[in-house]
């Protein structure tokens, strides 16, 4: 035992012990390393270890730990002597040979192929006997994103400085827990009574965890209400023990980098589609920003340092992220990626189950959230449509199909201004569909903008989509985009795309408060023939509002120059794509979700909308019967979970 160190502990002791075993001897164990929330088993023989390809599992069962096994690296072939092997054992794969990575410091081989389901199995173990490496394998996609591969090659650049700081969480994760005397509190940061900057502080005696920590855009140029209300500097950034981030839209995800800008070096916890979009997100936040001059408290180097601490976990794994926070992640059926958290605080001290943005309702890319937990004392919910229903789904399709029609036949314009994430790609299936079952003539479909890079990430994710969905992926098709889809790039002259008629025009972004979308509209909008359809949210303030709201002369911005638009085309507005809950389906949730909670939180809500959401909850009789208390806090508002 080194010495200044604390005795290892007894719980610490007895679970490396009852690790070891479970471990057959011929495997030669070489060492057990705590690697974030992570056991790392490091064994000789290969050839054993491929023989027991379902050890890991069966181990992680019994400790309830999360458990890797990896070939210590002298027993592992040279990168390029590997390579070759794995080609040989895997020929019906369609490796791509060029896009292999050789990981180090994890022993992972990170391969792309044609067909990855040809790694698994009987393959993939034989692999490992004959080479020590574990294959982690990626689909190459029909629709390439930079941004993966941006992100894979710096996290697999900083291999070393990443086992070491996943070596240190895991001793840190795995501390003795002093304080056995516990309480729970949660601290509200951003997001209450509001929509737009959501964070929320969960602390124990033992631990400090982060929930979102997001950015409201539409109010940068204003400190005090775009970021949480938080003194970083005295913060004590060490202390915190985790970042988790539900998902990766702005006002949840969006001011992660300014953390690590004041130095934590913790991990932030993600879903792996969420770390991509996030990426892509907040890399297009700082692009704007800049372009327009505004301030922006932190730049790409923070998101860099941001992406090298996230920890990726699927959903339904039970993580621990501090001795005493398991964290588990469910569908929320909101964006890709999306994820409801739920927390377990102390040996069975309390359940926190948080909601961040979800969806009860199935949509076209995504099934309905989550209603089942091990256990709920509280739970978080957002209400940001406590206030409103919105319209059938199947009928909002139908909608936008029969504009499309009318819109055809007057060989006008259709444009669909978008964000980049979510809607985008529920509206491109759509028509896609229509187009398929003769619906709707074939006519070109331009998209343009971020949505390209997003959808790029939904083909490389299809296990997070509805089945529907992913099993066209997996059968190789690409039901983003169809024969009549075509993917603008760089300068095409978006005059000539208007000219194209009829047409239909997908771009970023939703609100026209930027973006190509923008300029499209500006070239359409005194054609009668045309028409504008918004499928998303617009804010107060915005250019899309007040269209929306009827104004029919809007000044607009053109290369430094105020032009006033006089606006002839049509507009429709069409509400039921949306990924949050409306009403009905906000009370349902609380009905169906199982167990029932005690105290129900509302937040991400404009005051009205969570004041209707807490009447309704209040009146209904079901609800009464076990959720005692309902609160609608205010930013900066402490509860103390565990008192009565
Ligand atoms: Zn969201």
């Amino acid at each position: 035992m080194e010495s200044g160190r604390p005795q290892l502990d007894k719980n610490k002791l007895s679970l490396l012990k009852s690790i070891v075993e479970e471990i057959p001897p011929e495997l030669e164990l070489a060492s057990i390393e705590f690697e974030g929330p992570f056991i790392t088993i490091y064994v000789r023989n290969r050839k054993a270890l491929a023989e027991h390809m379902t050890l890991a599992q069966n181990i992680a069962k019994k400790v309830r730990k999360r458990i890797i096994i990896r070939v210590t690296s002298d027993m592992r072939l040279k990168p390029h002597e590997a390579k070759a092997k794995i080609i040989e054992l895997a020929p019906e794969a369609g490796i791509d040979p060029n896009s292999m990575f050789f990981d180090e410091a994890l022993g992972e081989v990170w391969v792309k192929a044609l067909r990855p389901g040809y790694l698994g199995g009987k393959v993939r173990a034989a692999i490992l006997a004959e080479t020590g490496w574990r294959v982690v394998a990626q689909r190459i996609s029909p629709l390439e994103s930079k941004t993966l591969r941006e992100v894979t090659n710096l996290i697999l650049k900083q291999a070393s400085y990443r086992l070491e700081f996943l070596r240190k969480l895991g001793e840190r994760i795995h501390r003795d827990v002093v304080v056995k005397n516990n309480y729970v509190r949660v601290t509200a940061l951003g997001g209450f009574k509001e929509v737009g900057r959501s964070a929320i502080l969960v602390e124990t005696r033992e631990s400090k965890v982060l929930l979102d920590f997001g950015i409201n855009i539409g109010a940068l140029g204003d400190p005090n209400k775009a970021y949480p209300i938080v003194d970083l500097d005295s913060l004590r950034l060490d202390e915190l023990d985790a970042v988790i981030v539900t998902h990766a839209h702005l006002d949840h995800a969006g001011l992660v980098p300014l953390l690590y800008k004041y130095g934590y070096r913790g991990p932030t916890y993600v879903t792996e589609p969420t770390r991509e979009l996030m990426a892509i997100m907040i890399k297009d936040l700082i692009d704007v920003v800049r372009r327009s001059g505004r301030y922006l408290p932190f730049s790409e180097k923070d998101l860099a340092t941001t992406l090298i601490h996230t920890i990726t976990i699927s959903y339904d794994e039970v993580t621990d992220v501090a001795p005493d926070i398991k964290v588990t992640m469910y569908n929320a059926g909101h964006i890709l990626g999306s994820a409801i958290v739920h927390l377990h605080i102390g040996p069975g001290l309390y359940n926190i189950v948080y909601t961040g943005d979800f969806k009860y309702a199935d949509t076209r890319l995504l099934p309905k959230s989550h209603t089942v937990f091990p256990r709920v004392e509280a739970l978080i919910m957002e209400g940001t449509y406590g206030a409103t229903l919105q319209e059938e789904r199947q009928k909002a399709e139908q909608r936008l199909v029969e504009i499309a029609n009318r819109v055809v036949e007057r060989k006008g314009v259709m444009l669909i201004p978008v964000f980049s994430v979510g809607r985008g790609q529920e509206v491109l299936l759509v028509l896609n569909e229509a187009i398929k079952e003769k619906k709707l003539p074939e006519v070109p479909i331009y998209v343009e903008g971020l949505i390209n890079e997003v959808t790029a990430i939904h083909l490389q994710y299809p296990e997070y989509l509805n089945k529907r969905i992913r099993d066209l992926i997996l059968e190789g098709e690409n039901p983003f985009i169809g024969d009549s889809v075509r993917l603008i790039e760089g300068e095409m002259a978006r005059p000539d795309i208007v000219e194209d008629r009829p047409c239909i025009i997908i771009a970023t972004n939703g609100m026209l408060n930027g973006g190509p979308a923008v300029d499209y509209f500006r070239l359409i909008a005194s054609d009668p023939r045309s028409a504008l359809v918004f499928v998303g949210y617009q804010a107060e303030g915005t250019l899309g509002r007040r269209i929306k709201d009827g104004a029919r002369e809007v000044p607009i911005v053109v290369e430094g120059k105020v032009e006033v638009l006089n606006i002839q085309l049509e507009v429709h507005s069409i509400e039921g794509f949306s990924g949050h809950s409306d009403q009905r389906e906000l009370i349902s949730y609380v009905k169906s979700i199982s167990p029932k909670p005690k105290k129900i939180i509302l937040n991400h809500g404009e005051p009205n909308a969570l004041q209707a959401l807490y009447t309704l909850l209040k009146s209904s009789k079901e609800i009464r019967q076990f959720a005692t208390s309902i609160y609608i806090p205010s930013n900066l508002d402490s509860l103390n979970l565990t008192s009565q």
